[in-house]
């Protein structure tokens, strides 16, 4: 699945590619390019990839 995140901290929209679910997950913790550093970001919607 493709998940499209918000960084709480620049406000930055990226791409996340991850084989797991993270629907149910109100925010992640991960590295912010923008930012250099790790920050919250806001999962903003998700979709299927299709073959
Ligand atoms: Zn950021």
């Amino acid at each position: 699945m493709v998940w499209v995140i918000k960084c709480e901290k620049c406000g930055n929209e990226r791409i996340l590619y991850v084989s797991y679910n993270i629907k149910d997950m109100d925010k992640i913790y991960l590295y912010c390019p923008y930012c250099k550093r790790n920050t919250f970001n806001k999962i903003i919607r998700w979709e299927e990839l299709n073959e």
